[in-house]
């Protein structure tokens, strides 16, 4: 079996990417969402980011997430913190998920900061969906209704482009739907050749 992360800035087209990985059969983890999930239900976590925060920062077993998400924005150090209690619980979260489907030859991680929170050693390659950053604002400014300077904002808070492109195995270039699934039918015909 051969695993593989799918990254990109925001905007990108990751989960676009995902939604037709997925369609076409293979399994799809979201580092993301399980992050999410597994921040306010696994013990380790909620204990290790109340201890970080303070006991209030869960109103009925849900983290405020925009509470914290200002506190670490302005600090690094509290970020790092907070992401070493969270990433080994979502990796070890990732073998028990990936060992369930051990039947499958391929099987994806989409995580939007795969290379920065090391979720990259756990798969055999990776991929970067690439977009041109004009194109990124607009679509973000379309799907979540913020402003242009906001998704800059968050873009430049993140790897560039050009160094996920450098460091990916493969790149996906989603500027149209059609060339979309053209690319991902040649990417995946590529990942079961390997
Ligand atoms: P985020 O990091 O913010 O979660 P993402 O990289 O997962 O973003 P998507 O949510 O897949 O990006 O795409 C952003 C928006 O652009 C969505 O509304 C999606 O429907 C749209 N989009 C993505 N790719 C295309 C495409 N090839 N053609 C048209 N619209 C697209």
């Amino acid at each position: 079996m051969l695993r593989v992360g799918i990254t990109g800035g925001i905007g990108s087209g990751k989960s676009t990417v995902c939604q037709i990985v997925e369609a076409m059969g293979y399994p799809v983890y979201s580092a993301d969402h399980w992050a999410r999930e597994l921040t306010n239900t696994n013990p380790t976590i909620v204990d290790g980011v109340k201890q970080l925060f303070g006991e209030n920062v869960y109103t009925n077993n849900e983290l405020n997430r925009k509470q914290v998400g200002q506190m670490v924005f302005a600090d690094k150090l509290l970020l790092q913190q907070l992401n070493a209690i969270i990433h080994p619980v979502v990796a070890n979260h990732f073998e028990q998920w990936v060992r369930a489907r051990s039947r499958h030859r391929l099987v994806f991680k989409e995580a939007a900061i795969l290379f920065e929170s090391g979720a990259y050693k756990q798969v055999d390659k990776t991929v970067a969906v690439w977009a041109p950053d004009e194109l990124r604002v607009q679509r973000v400014v379309n799907r979540d209704g913020i402003t242009p300077g906001e998704v800059r904002q968050r873009m430049a808070n993140q790897m560039q482009q050009d160094e996920l492109v450098k460091r990916a195995d493969f790149v996906i270039n989603n500027v149209d739907n059609e060339l979309l699934t053209t690319q991902l039918v040649r990417l995946i015909d590529n990942l079961l050749r390997l």
